[in-house]
């Protein structure tokens, strides 16, 4: 935890802006504190100076009056204050000649002493003199005492030299040293303070300043980028929609606005291929199920054109004999004596039967396309018209209702009128038998544009209000011989023989029903002549 925010941005701003604090607060309090302790020191010097100079003021008449009595007591008095150690007064060869101590009195000092090594160096005689001195310096006393020892110089003035005791000649410089030691413990106390207090503070101000930058930081640094980081691990999981919650003016919150708007324009993406992705399989798999149909026709087609070819052959084959069963059959009931009831009624159901046959052969004619069309440019609406005509009168529609929606423009188109009808006619019979005969039949024309064979068709749908085709049944109308009619009633040729009729027209026939809502049978046939050759 602590390596992580030490890691972190915000951590490591914290350690270099702290550090560099720190050191500059170190640096600043030294400053400080020497500044101070000078300042302290100077003011030290310049009351011990102004107090050495109200002595030496101070005893000058005495001096010059020769009252060595009063220069012994204001030294004595002066001497005795809380700041001022001992004052003491030399004379030129070192000896203490006036001292606040009594029993320094008349001691000479050697030229090593502290008090002459102020202003003087060298270890020679006499000393050198230290240009511009500063006339004082802390010294510590044998008895580890810290003092301040001043020494200011008596100069042999005129009026030493000229006054009535003529004591000191006019050639000497200067008459003696004024010495005063000053207690420095009073300064060293308050530059002792004055360090406690600068570093207290200074502790203080750096503790609280690192704790605002600690909260600085965590709001505008650590905060928002440890967000970022959040979404951006959102993001890469895949959650486009994570808005960061980032709302400031700066840096950071330019940065959230980017990456939310990043995001939401990933996400648009992601949608937009999604769906494309989704409409492309939809498109796939409608385009597959409409191959799957159209091979399924391809299949039931070629099915029902090899079916047409075997049903071909083997009409072909039964015509003659069946022609020839007929023929004969109907000569041997013209020899037949009237008398012979039982054979002329045997004879006359061979005929009956053999002329069944001889239908249904027919129709596999017609389905195989034996047979040839004849064709006209005829309008499918008259025509479907006439044919509704014809079987309308027969008792089997008697009860079934004509609904009639024709498109009055769809064009004539070139077609056997003959094996139309027999197409539609097939058609409303298949209708009525499924209705019971009692029902609603729709015929609709229409003009259709085929965008896959790129040709124009008229289609005519017929529905039925009947019980509908069994999805498994479907396919398998069109096949000959195929019907759920009973034994005597359908052949199971009628829609096999459309197909054929519709196909050599080059159209096409098929059957959409769903059970209980009736079957529609859609004829399609192009509206030009292009109709598969007869074969
Ligand atoms: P058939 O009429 O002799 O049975 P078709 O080839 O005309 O022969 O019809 C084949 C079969 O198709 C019928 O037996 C029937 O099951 C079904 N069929 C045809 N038309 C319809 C329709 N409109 N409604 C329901 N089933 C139908």
């Amino acid at each position: 935890m602590i390596r992580k925010s030490l890691n972190s941005l915000a951590g490591k701003l914290i350690i270099a802006v702290g550090t560099l604090m720190t050191l500059g607060s170190i640096i600043f309090g030294f400053t400080f504190i020497r500044y101070e302790e000078k300042i302290m020191m100077n003011n030290l010097v310049s009351y011990a100076s102004s107090t050495a100079d109200l002595v030496k003021k101070g005893v000058s008449y005495d001096m010059l009056s020769g009252h060595r009595e009063a220069i012994a007591q204001t030294i004595e008095i002066v001497g005795s204050g809380s700041e001022i150690r001992d004052i003491a007064l030399f004379d030129k060869r070192g000896k203490i000649v006036f001292s606040s101590k009594k029993s320094e009195v008349g001691r000479t000092v050697g030229k090593d002493s502290s008090t002459c090594r102020i202003c003087h160096k060298g270890d020679g005689k006499p000393l050198i003199a230290i240009p511009e001195s500063k006339h004082w310096a802390i010294v510590t006393s044998p008895s580890g005492v810290k003092v301040m020892k001043l020494v200011m110089p008596i100069y042999n003035e005129t009026a030493c030299f000229s006054a009535s005791c003529h004591y000191h000649p006019k050639e000497k410089r200067i008459l003696g040293i004024l010495e005063t030691n000053f207690s420095t413990a009073t300064v060293d106390t308050a530059i002792k303070q004055n360090r406690i207090g600068t570093f207290l503070f200074g502790g203080l101000f750096i503790i609280m300043i690192s704790f605002c930058l600690c909260i600085i930081l965590y709001k505008f640094v650590s905060r928002p980028v440890s967000l970022l980081d959040e979404g951006m691990h959102k993001l890469a999981r895949g959650q486009l929609d994570h808005v960061i919650e980032i709302h400031s003016k700066d840096e950071m919150g330019l940065l959230a606005n980017t990456f939310n708007t990043m995001a939401g324009d990933i996400k648009r993406y992601q949608d937009n291929m999604e769906n494309w992705t989704k409409a492309l399989e939809e498109e796939i798999q409608k385009k597959t199920s409409e191959i799957m149909k159209a091979h399924d026709q391809l299949i039931n087609a070629e099915k029902l054109a090899s079916l047409g070819r075997m049903a071909a052959g083997v009409a072909h084959e039964l015509n003659s004999p069946l022609t020839g069963i007929v023929t004969f059959a109907h000569l041997m009931l013209k020899r037949m004596p009237p008398e012979n009831r039982q054979d002329i009624e045997d004879l006359e159901v061979i005929i009956e039967q053999a002329e069944r046959c001889s239908k249904i052969v027919k129709g596999l004619l017609g389905f195989s396309r034996k047979t040839s069309a004849e064709k006209a440019f005829v309008n499918i609406n008259t025509l479907t018209e006439n044919t509704i005509a014809m079987v309308r009168n027969q008792a089997k529609f008697h009860n079934i209702k004509f609904n009639l929606k024709f498109d009055d423009s769809v064009p004539e188109i070139p077609t056997d009128p003959n094996q139309l009808q027999q197409v539609f006619i097939n058609l409303f019979i298949n209708a009525a038998d499924a209705m019971n005969e009692r029902g609603q039949v729709t015929v609709a024309t229409r003009l259709i544009s085929d965008t896959t064979a790129g040709r124009k068709f008229v289609e005519i749908e017929f529905s039925d209000t009947g019980p509908g085709i069994p999805e498994e049944l479907l396919g398998r109308v069109f096949e000959p011989f195929f019907t759920t009619k009973p034994v005597g009633k359908g052949t199971g040729l009628g829609l096999a023989v459309s197909y054929g009729i519709i196909k050599k027209h080059g159209g096409n026939i098929f059957v959409r029903s769903e059970i209980g809502k009736g079957a529609s049978f859609f004829v399609r046939l192009p509206i030009e002549d292009n109709a598969a050759a007869d074969s």
